[in-house]
């Protein structure tokens, strides 16, 4: 095989070829007035409003996408859009495009909750209603402007979306008794739990929290934060907080079905057709055949209804359909670059943009996991396959069964431990090792 010259940026060894450019620092968050430079251009990020984005405003996006980006979009492992190849000035233009459509997208301090939650149907629900006063407070009080730019919070009721395993700084989690666990830093099963609380404090607990996390020292995490400093915090506000005996997560990855995948599902009255861009990339055009495709299942009025959420896990979800027009927008999305089967292999390789979107990879990630799949890759979607274009590792995986990374020299394989493993010139020289792992059910713990 002679893939490698395409795979690799530049022939190893050097050809005058300047090489990639050195990644960003982690910590940096793309946003409408910053955007993030890449190899093809500055990248934006948008969170679309948990209202979800009407479908008019969806196409809106694309043709922003193709007028003012290289027609590009991801949805990115945290559920955000990003729009690909701006200029200066197109980034410029794109925002005042933008600015009409404000309250279809959300700025503010990140606090995540399930936008399909049919327990949860509005700003008055159980999470909603807590996000809404985290939201109201941090805007009153300036507090997304002291925190680090990648500051989270999740607001997590146990909805379909399942955030477990997405870090983040704070996390309030609903329990059986209807209280809520409150969490610092790491995922649901790694955070450090402090202690449960009842609903009507919080979201003070949170707010307040976040302003102790903001003064320990600048850009300070959840992960930064004493446990029992912040328990003191919370015992300020809240008199129903019960403080946790030791820190472990009373969660662990089995106490939750994932519901939300790949495929139809039914919420509320009506269906979801949930799918996957490969690899998390998309063209506007296939955006756009999507939207057509679900206005043409109904008629006006009922089309005002359907909504497209990005949610983590890089899933693209079209509710409000009919189970019949579910399993016909599934069968439109199949045709084009998406994923539409639960068991489609694609799912089982986490790869970042890789060159050429990334001015700083090495390799073509996307490239890799195509040959990967076209030589009989099944994968194992617990312990993906991780492709990095370089060492920054942007779209790492909670856990993998290997780590591909680009290097100068050509690839690293490493395992969890981060111990190199393997190392070769050519990314395609690895599919014996990749193609020798665990696979399918067969990996499955
Ligand atoms: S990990 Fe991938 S997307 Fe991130 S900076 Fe490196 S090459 Fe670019």
């Amino acid at each position: 095989m002679n893939a490698s010259a395409d795979l690799m940026t530049a022939p190893v060894g050097g050809t005058g070829h300047p090489g990639p450019v050195p990644a960003v620092r982690r910590g940096a968050c793309p946003s409408l007035d910053q955007p993030m430079r890449t190899g093809d251009g500055l990248l934006v990020r948008l969170t679309p409003s948990r209202r979800g984005l009407t479908l008019a405003t969806a196409q809106a996006v694309c043709e922003m996408a193709r007028r003012h980006g290289n027609g590009l979009l991801e949805i990115s492992t945290r559920g955000n859009l990003q729009i690909r190849g701006l200029s200066d000035d197109s980034a410029a233009q794109l925002s005042d495009k933008i600015d009409p459509l404000r309250d279809h997208f959300r700025f503010g301090l990140t606090v995540d909750a399930d936008p399909l939650d049919p327990r949860d149907p509005n700003e008055n629900g159980r999470a909603k209603a807590i996000v809404g006063r985290i939201e109201h407070e941090a805007e009153k009080t300036g507090l997304k402007q002291r925190l680090a730019p990648k500051f989270s919070m999740i607001v997590d009721a146990g909805g379909p979306v399942d955030y477990s395993g997405l870090k983040a700084d704070i996390r309030l989690r609903l329990l059986e008794t209807q209280r809520w666990a409150i969490l610092i830093g790491g995922t649901e099963a790694t955070g450090r739990h402090l202690g449960d609380l009842a609903a009507d404090e919080a979201a003070i607990a949170a707010c307040v929290l976040a302003a102790v996390i903001a003064t320990i020292v600048p850009n300070a995490r959840g992960r930064d934060m004493q446990a029992d400093q912040a328990r003191d915090a919370i015992s300020c506000v809240a008199p129903s907080f019960v403080p946790a005996v030791g820190d472990a997560s009373p969660f662990r990855p089995a106490d939750r079905q994932t519901v939300a995948d790949v495929g139809a599902l039914r919420l509320g009255g009506t269906m979801a057709a949930i799918l996957s861009p490969a690899y998390g990339t998309m063209t506007a055009d296939d955006l756009q055949s999507l939207i057509e495709a679900a206005a043409s299942l109904t008629d006006a009025t009922n089309a005002s209804r359907i909504r497209i959420h990005t949610v983590p896990d890089r899933l693209l979800v079209v509710t409000g359909l009919s189970a019949h027009g579910a399993e016909a927008l599934l069968g439109t999305a199949a045709a084009k670059r998406f994923i539409a089967q639960p068991d489609d292999p694609r799912r089982a390789i986490a790869c970042c943009a890789g060159h050429p979107a990334c001015a700083s990879a090495y390799f073509d990630t996307h490239g890799l996991a195509d040959l990967l799949v076209s030589h009989g890759l099944l994968g194992n979607r617990e312990q993906p396959v991780h492709l990095s274009g370089c060492k920054k590792q942007c779209a790492r995986p909670a856990s993998a069964a290997l780590h591909v990374v680009g290097t100068t020299a050509g690839v690293d394989c490493l395992d969890e431990a981060g111990t190199v493993i393997a190392q070769y010139t050519r990314p395609d020289d690895t599919l014996p090792l990749v193609l020798g792992l665990p696979q399918s059910e067969e990996g499955r713990p």
